[in-house]
Parts: structure tokens; C-alpha cells; sequence
């Protein structure tokens, strides 16, 4: 298993680790500070170096169970060479400050309006958030949008927590957003708390208060269906 840096500390940038395998598409490290893509949050890109060369990771994927580092050509690199991990920093922080926006979104939309999410998506500095709503106007739009702000300066921190999945399987906030749908094997559950806000089991990489986000922009409300609204929002 692959020691993964980022689920317990999101601001590393770099690190070293040992390559456990190699194929014609990815490597695999014992250690790595690259996010894998999951949850709504891209792969990180980045570099992988070692003495003598350095090769591109372009997207950083989980494939059955593993973290894989896509990369065009692994060149170089065989198993039990010594790395150093480099990731793109600026994208990766834009994400950790677009998705911590996204769990704000989520908290205040329920808290507000008692509409659960149903699915979201993110890129570097932009991202989508699906709600069970009946309807969904620009004036509710801006509304959230203002709400949400109010709130971002507050800053709530956002924490990580590892709990016992019994003990998260019985939280009332943690069965809204649904963790009883990761997998059984899974026995402790990670769980982002914006405390106060919003309180979710995730995976993703997060700032460590609402202040790092800034303020958001929503640009788009739309309909995906009967009880299905779409909001877009834009980091400023
Ligand atoms: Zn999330």
C-alpha cells in the first residue's frame, strides 16, 4: 500500500519515496505526495526526478486499489529507485481552495434551504454543484452567493478527522451525505469537518479554514431534470 501524504496533510508539495513498480503508462511509489483523482477532485500533475532524469506525471489515478502516476513515458525509472515528488502547487491549491468552497456550498444550501447535493465536480478554480431542488432562479443564485461569502470570512476551520466507521455510520451528518455507501472494508472513515458549516466523509485535499478560499462567484443556475438544479460557481 502506498503511503499517501496528501489525506493527512494537504500542504506538502514535495517528498521523497521509492518506486515499487512500473508500467508502460504509470508508476507506482511507496510513498507519494500526489493526489489521486477521486471524490470530484482532478489527479494531480506534476514531476517525478531522479538522478539522471525526470519524467512528467500528468494525471495520478487509482487503479484497482493502487495509486497510479500517469505518465507519458516512465523513461528511467525502475523498481527501487529513489525519487523526489513534486507537485504542481499552484493548480493543487486552487483545487484545495475550489473544493472546500464546494463543502461550504453544500452546508449552507442544506442549512438555508434543506436541499441535499447530489453529485459535483471540480477543475482548478471553477466547479458544479448538483442539489435535490424543485427550482433554481438566478435571484436564488445570487442569494446563496451572498450567504456563502458571509460566511467564507468568517473562517470556520476545516478539519480532518479519521473516525471508527460505527461511529461515522451514526452521524447524523455523515449518513446525509451518505457514507454508508463506501465500501464495508473501509473501517475508518475520512471525514472533512468545516465545523460548524459542514461536516462530510471525503477524500479530497482541503484548505485549512474558509478564509484561504477568498470570496466565490456564482456564474450559472440550471436545470438537470424535475427535482435536479445545477449550480456553477468561480473562484474571484
Ligand atoms: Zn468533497
Amino acid at each position: 500500500m502506498t503511503e499517501e501524504i496528501a489525506s493527512r496533510d494537504a500542504y506538502r508539495s514535495s517528498a521523497e519515496g521509492r518506486v515499487v513498480a512500473v508500467s508502460p503508462d504509470g508508476v507506482e511509489l511507496d510513498r507519494t505526495v500526489f493526489y489521486a483523482r477521486g471524490g470530484g477532485q482532478p489527479g494531480d500533475v506534476g514531476t517525478i526526478r531522479y538522478s539522471g532524469g525526470e519524467v512528467e506525471v500528468v494525471d495520478t489515478i487509482r487503479r484497482e486499489g493502487k495509486v497510479i502516476h500517469v505518465v507519458a513515458d516512465p523513461l528511467g525509472l525502475e523498481p527501487g529507485l529513489e525519487v523526489e515528488e513534486l507537485i504542481d502547487w499552484d493548480r493543487r491549491y486552487r483545487l484545495m481552495r475550489t473544493h472546500t468552497a464546494l463543502h461550504a456550498l453544500s452546508g449552507v444550501v442544506w442549512r438555508d434551504f434543506g436541499a441535499k447535493v447530489t453529485g459535483g465536480n471540480m477543475e482548478p478554480g471553477a466547479a458544479r454543484m448538483d442539489f435535490e431542488l424543485e427550482s433554481m432562479s438566478t435571484e436564488f443564485g445570487r442569494e446563496v452567493e451572498r450567504i456563502l461569502n458571509d460566511e467564507l470570512v468568517k473562517g470556520y476551520p476545516a478539519e480532518v478527522l479519521f473516525l471508527a466507521r460505527d461511529a461515522a455510520l451514526t452521524d447524523p451528518d455523515l449518513i446525509r451525505t451518505k457514507a454508508n455507501l463506501i465500501p464495508e472494508y473501509v473501517t475508518e472513515i475520512r471525514v472533512i469537518d468545516i465545523v460548524g458549516l459542514d461536516r462530510q466523509a471525503d477524500g479530497g485535499t482541503h484548505v485549512r479554514t474558509t478564509l484561504e478560499v477568498g470570496q466565490v462567484r456564482v456564474v450559472k443556475t440550471e436545470s438537470k431534470g424535475k427535482a435536479n438544479k445545477r449550480m456553477r460557481i468561480e473562484l474571484l
